[in-house]
């Protein structure tokens, strides 16, 4: 079963669903993080999605498309997908649901519901590492990642401020979330599980797994 993570920007979608991703052992599609590697690139194409990243607005259907096609067909049949960031409007939604349909792949929907507030609060005092991209929270006032390595050792990275985290961007990206996204959201109504992402995210983990456990068979 795959899933596809949906929340407003700050809900914890990255957070959440690595630990959701372990523990039913399923891979990451993250399609802001595969963005951003493409923004790295001194290509033309990665200049332009760097642009339109750090504005806050969407990249187009085309590109977007192309890398998720480009992951399913490379994916084996066993392994299950946590979708995270895709889709962001009905016409992607369109989009990936014939290419779930035609990959033969079974989905649900898993929304964690915040508050614009919340949202707005979190966007503008996070800070991410640079190096291994883990998000931390205002509370967390050391200035380096103490998250673990594949290896085992302290990450120990630089926490800076995302550069598509200023005012103008974070406005851009929630007027987003609401006009395209919300619609999109509604095609999953009759297979969408509703979480509320309010609470520490220790607590909404715990309402993820309650939630998760009987369909992902755990
Ligand atoms: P995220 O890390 O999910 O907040 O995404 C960061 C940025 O990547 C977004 O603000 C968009 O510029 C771009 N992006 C991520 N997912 C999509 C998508 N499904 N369609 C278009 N652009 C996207």
């Amino acid at each position: 079963m795959d899933l596809i993570f949906f929340g407003m920007q700050g809900a914890g979608k990255g957070t959440l669903g690595k630990s959701i991703a372990e523990r039913y052992g399923m891979k990451i599609f993250e399609t802001g993080g595969e963005l951003r590697k493409l923004a790295q690139e001194e290509s033309e194409l990665g200049k332009k999605i760097k642009s339109i990243i750090e504005a806050g607005h969407l990249v187009s259907d085309e590109v977007v498309m192309e890398i998720v096609e480009n992951f399913l067909s490379h994916l084996d049949k066993n392994s299950s997908v946590l979708f995270d960031g895709i889709p962001r409007k009905v016409e992607q939604a369109k989009l990936l649901n014939d290419l779930l349909l035609k990959h033969n792949r079974e989905y649900k929907g898993l929304l964690i519901d915040i508050k614009k507030e919340t949202a707005l609060r979190r966007l503008t005092t996070r800070r991410i590492c640079k190096t291994c991209k883990a998000v931390y929270s205002a509370d967390y006032n050391k200035t380096n990642c103490e998250a673990k390595t594949a290896n085992g050792e302290q990450c120990d990275g630089e926490l800076i401020t995302r550069s598509d985290d200023n005012p103008s961007a974070i406005e851009t990206r929630l007027n987003a979330f609401e006009n395209e996204t919300v619609p999109a959201i509604k095609i999953y109504e009759d297979r969408l599980i509703k979480i509320d992402g309010e609470p520490r995210i220790e607590e909404v983990e715990k309402l993820a797994i309650s939630a998760l456990d009987t369909i992902m068979k755990v």
